[in-house]
Parts: C-alpha cells; structure tokens; sequence
C-alpha cells in the first residue's frame, strides 16, 4: 500500500499521539506548532488525570440549577469575563438544548465508549517510553458534603449504569487514604484503576521525543492559512507553503481559527481553567483529590503540590483572573494546613463543544482533513486513543466503535 504523507497541525497530546499512532502505520509525519512540545499550552498545566471514569458530562439537567448559585459564590468553579459573555450566547443556547437527560445520556454513552479504551491505548505509546517515577497507579478520590447530594448520586447512579468501575467511600475510608485532608466532607468516591501522571508536560515530550527518534519532522511554525490543490491540503505560515496526502487538524481550543477556513462552523468555544503550584507540598496527599463542591482539584506533581480548577468562560484572548487564584489559594487552604505562599499561576484553555464530545473525524467538506480536537476537561486522558482512532481512519482500517457521534457533521 502507498504511504501517505501526513502533516498534523498541532503538537499538543492529540497531535502527538495522532503522529506516533501513525508512524507505527508507516506514515511520513510532519508536526507543526507555533510552540515547542512541552511548553504553556493545556497538555502541559492539566491536573494529570488519566481518568477512564469520568463518562458523567458537564451537559445534564441538574446543572442549570446549580449555575446562578455557582455564580455568585467566590469559592465555587464557575465564573464569567462579563466582555466575553455577548459571544459566547450561541455556544451557551447549545449547550441549555445538550443538558437534558437524553442527550446527557448519549454524551455519557459516547465518552465511556473511548475512555474505556483510554489506558490500553495510551500502553501502546508508553511501552516504547522510559517514564521511570512519572505515572502514579493510586487511583483518584472525589470527595463532598452534602450540599448538592443529588447531583453525586445522579452521579453514582449514570456511572452504575454505564459500567464505569466507582467504589463509594465514607468518612473514615477517606481519612484512612488520605489523613492529612481535613475532615471536611461527608462521603466520596474512589477509583481505583485511574492513574495520574507526576509532570504532564514532561511525560509529553517523552512522547514527542519518541516521534523525533522515529523519523518524525517538527516545524515550529504558526499556521495561518490553508487551502487545496487538487485535493490536497496546502497549509500556510507566514513565509511558507507545505503540500500533504492527507492533514490532521489539532489545535486544541485553537482549531476553530482553521476549519472556519473549510467552510464548518464547528461551535467550539474554550473552557479557561488555572493552576498553581505549593512547592515541596506533594508529599501531603498519595493521590489526586477533587473536593466536588467546590470544582477544584490537588493533584501531587515533581513541581509541588498542583492545584487546579475553575470553568471560566471569557475566550481565549482575556487575561489570567487574579480573583480565580485567589479562588484556588483559599480551596487548597480549606483541605489542607500550613501551606506555604504558591509559585506558578497558570491559565490554561480546555477545547469544549456544547454537548462535550470531541470531534475526532473526517471534515465535512475535504475528505482529505481530519480533525482531533474539543476533548474539554478529559484531552490529556483521551490523547492517544484519539490518536490511535485518527491513525485507524487515515488507513482507512476498520474501526470497531460507533463513530458518528464524534462526527463534525452532528453540528450541520
Ligand atoms: C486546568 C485544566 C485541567 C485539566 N485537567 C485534565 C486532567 O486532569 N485530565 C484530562 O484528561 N484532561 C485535563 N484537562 C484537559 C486537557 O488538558 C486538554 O483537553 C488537552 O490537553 C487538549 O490537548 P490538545 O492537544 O487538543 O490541545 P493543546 O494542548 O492546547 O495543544 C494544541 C497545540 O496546538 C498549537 N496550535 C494552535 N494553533 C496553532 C496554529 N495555528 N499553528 C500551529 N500550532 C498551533 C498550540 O501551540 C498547542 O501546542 C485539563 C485542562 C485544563 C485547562
């Protein structure tokens, strides 16, 4: 079979899983990004999450009630730049149509297709890696008080029946896992097979050093333009012109800027979410923990101890929010004592679709362009069994999965 040359416009972890995927094809890969691998975008400052569980979206009924309440509170995840918010009307009437129990339902059913599938994929990529001290097996705790208890039972009870493996815990459970949080949650839930990654950013050019070593090409470059000859996409930066077979499109919350230019208007919007980092505070918890309530998580990292939280609608021009780092600073102190001043304020942008599916597909309009982006608050779990799907759909091999939900064409 004839080879293709591929090139991948965007070197975060869907790019580079999409190129390591179909290097073990036999593709020729040319990877462009504006950055070097490894640098500020949300691949790098993600709260390390591999978490296979989490098919329970952000789209469903209870949500809406919980928003003006959400709103209003100074410790809670939700805020608004108020210049952003006549923008972002179209996204947020799609995602009110998206919160209704069906469509829930069918997010839940379509995330827990591929997050099931997320960790073996991403074995294949690793097995090739030394990633010594980097990946953590401990699992991941959720914890709560009982305000908004029907949500986390609306929770417990999607994931029972979607089969994603969850054991509930109470008081002492948590105490016993994790005896420095302070005592103040009523119950949570453990998942055990989750794992988390100890440096994000590192672990991403391991992997990105893996496709140099196997023939890759980089081009730092920012692409611009894009156009066809004869089928074949032509990708432009500013002084220069590059012809492909075939071009994957992943620019994480960046994407909308390209395949505007194939005539798809794709309602992909940016969920802005921050860390920090208490240094040499790891040591206090064995695993990530998410205190539910307040939509915030710690997370034990090489940098330190890595808060991270907060669903900030404001695109991708505003700038950091020092109110959303006050917000972590004063969740961290309510789980923890003593912590020290932080290091490392970090914004960050989650790619997001209003019914919190990615698109990971052929575009609608050139056969030759797939797309791998919108993974919202799970792209770091998600990158390499996007990727290995990308690579499947390029080869034009059969793929075993219903693959119309992550389709472009659901926003025709
Ligand atoms: C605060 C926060 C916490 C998170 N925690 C988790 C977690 O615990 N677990 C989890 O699974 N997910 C998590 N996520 C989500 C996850 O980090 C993202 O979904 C994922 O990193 C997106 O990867 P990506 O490759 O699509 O995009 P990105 O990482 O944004 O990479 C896109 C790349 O494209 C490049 N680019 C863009 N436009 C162009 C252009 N025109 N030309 C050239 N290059 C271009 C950019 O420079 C960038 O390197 C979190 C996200 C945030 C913000």
């Amino acid at each position: 079979m004839k080879k293709f040359k591929v090139g991948i416009i965007g070197a975060g972890i869907q790019g580079v899983c999409s190129a390591l995927f179909l290097q073990k094809k036999g593709y020729q890969i040319v990877l462009f990004d504006r950055d070097e691998p490894g640098s500020e975008s949300a691949s790098y400052g993600n709260a390390g999450h591999f978490s296979p569980y989490a098919s329970i979206p952000l789209n469903r009924p209870d949500i809406l009630t919980d928003v003006p309440a959400m709103l209003l509170s100074s410790t809670g995840p939700l805020a608004l730049k108020w210049n952003y918010v006549p923008k972002m009307i179209p996204w947020f009437l799609k995602f009110v149509k998206n919160c209704s129990t069906k469509n829930m339902m069918h997010t839940a059913k379509y995330m827990h297709q591929i997050l099931d599938l997320a960790l073996p994929a991403y074995d294949e990529l690793f097995d090739e890696i030394d990633l010594t001290g980097l990946i953590e097996n401990k699992g991941i705790m959720y914890i709560w008080n009982d305000q908004n208890l029907k949500s986390r039972e609306l929770e417990i009870k999607i994931r029972d029946e979607i089969g994603a493996e969850q054991q509930l815990l109470n008081k002492e459970e948590i105490h016993d896992l994790e005896p420095n949080i302070k005592k103040v949650y009523h119950a949570g839930v453990f998942y055990k097979q989750a794992r988390h990654a100890k440096n994000p950013g590192k672990i991403w050019v391991k992997l990105f050093e893996n496709f140099i070593k196997k023939g890759g090409k980089f081009l730092r470059l920012d692409i611009k333009d894009l156009n066809f000859d004869n089928d074949k996409p032509v990708i432009r930066s500013e002084a220069q012109r590059f012809i492909f077979d075939k071009l994957v499109i992943a620019c994480g919350a960046f994407s909308k800027k390209l395949t505007d230019k194939l005539y798809e208007n794709i309602p992909l919007d940016t969920e802005r979410g921050y860390h920090i980092h208490f240094k040499d505070c790891d040591h206090l918890i064995s695993r990530p923990v998410v205190f539910q309530n307040r939509g915030f998580g710690i997370t034990p990292m090489e940098q330190g101890l890595r808060v991270v939280g907060t669903v900030e609608f404001g695109g991708l021009k505003n700038k950091i929010s020092k109110d959303r780092i006050k917000n972590l600073v004063n969740n961290a102190k309510f789980l923890l004592d003593d912590l020290p001043e932080h290091e490392d304020e970090w914004l960050g942008f989650r790619p997001t679709l209003p019914d919190y599916l990615p698109v990971i597909g052929p575009s609608k309009n050139y056969k030759n362009v797939f797309y791998s982006f919108g993974h919202h608050h799970l792209g770091w779990t998600l990158g390499a069994i996007s990727g290995k799907i990308i690579s499947k759909m390029i080869s034009e091999e059969k793929i075993n999965l219903e693959l119309d939900p992550y389709s472009s064409l659901r926003f025709s």
